[in-house]
């Protein structure tokens, strides 16, 4: 049936469904962190907690329509709910325009962004990667690996086990030199979820994107705000391993992204 539809109605159905799944991860990335039920209870404002009905629940729509502000104590709403909306709608049309409308694409790779869109954002806030979207998307990334046209079940595994393993091992090596960790375990199991997904090749591309892309950000930071001792202070690495990856995802068989990356 969604192979007649033109186009551009497939790209439109790909952002609208992106837009509820990044609602609903608005919740995941509020609750996840403090093991609170997804399900229940609804949504409430956290100023005055009064109950949010459907139609202020709409994606995007009624952040706009409330002009930002709870329809009842008028509490400004976080900018982050659309943010993370829109970004999960972006996301999900790239999938589909990579993939094109297959069960892969509705059992593997939108289920793949929406886990680094929700660890995005609890790592940013909590500084923790739960287990459930690390490990669980590891097992999800080795199960949908088998499906047709996707990287199959070895460089899936191989692809966790040297994510996992260089990751374990730095980590080693830097409690072993610095005396104190310096890589949390829930990168090293996020690494490990990357490969299961990406493959070797896509965990050492994200390695290698993740580390030059943090060290401009973590000496720029360490600038503006005058830190002496870059080593010790930490921002959370999650975020940059998701850019590395998401890079290798979305622009990984483009030529001149091959050129540049030696692969
Ligand atoms: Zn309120």
């Amino acid at each position: 049936m969604l192979d007649s539809l033109p186009g551009w109605e497939i790209h439109l159905w790909s952002i609208v469904l992106g837009l509820v799944v990044g609602s609903f991860l608005n919740v995941v990335i509020a609750r996840l962190p403090h093991g609170q039920s997804l399900i229940t209870p609804r949504s409430a404002c956290p100023k005055c907690h009064a109950p949010i009905a459907w139609y202020d629940n709409i994606p995007v729509f009624s952040f706009i329509s409330l002009r930002g502000r709870c329809r009842h104590c008028e509490a400004a709403i976080s900018v982050k709910y659309p943010i993370i909306e829109c970004l999960t709608a972006l996301l999900f049309l790239a999938a589909e325009m990579k993939v094109g409308v297959s069960s892969a694409l509705v059992l593997r790779h939108w289920p793949w962004v929406s886990i680094l869109v929700a660890v995005t954002f609890i790592d940013l806030e909590h500084r923790i990667i739960p287990d459930a979207l690390s490990l669980g998307g590891a097992v999800l990334g080795l199960l949908t690996s088998l499906l047709p046209y996707e990287i199959g079940w070895r460089s899936s595994v191989l692809g966790f086990l040297f994510g996992f393993g260089v990751f374990y091992l730095l980590a080693l090596l830097y409690l072993q030199v610095r005396g104190r960790s310096g890589i949390g375990g829930g990168d090293v199991k996020l690494l490990g979820m990357m490969g299961a997904f990406l493959g070797v090749q896509g965990v050492f591309v994200t390695i290698l994107l993740s580390s030059v892309l943090g060290s401009v950000v973590g000496i720029g930071w360490a600038r503006w705000s005058h830190k002496k001792d870059l080593m010790k202070f930490a921002i959370p690495y999650g975020p940059f391993l998701v850019l590395g990856a998401l890079c290798y995802y979305l622009l990984g068989d483009q030529l001149w992204f091959q050129f540049m990356i030696p692969m």
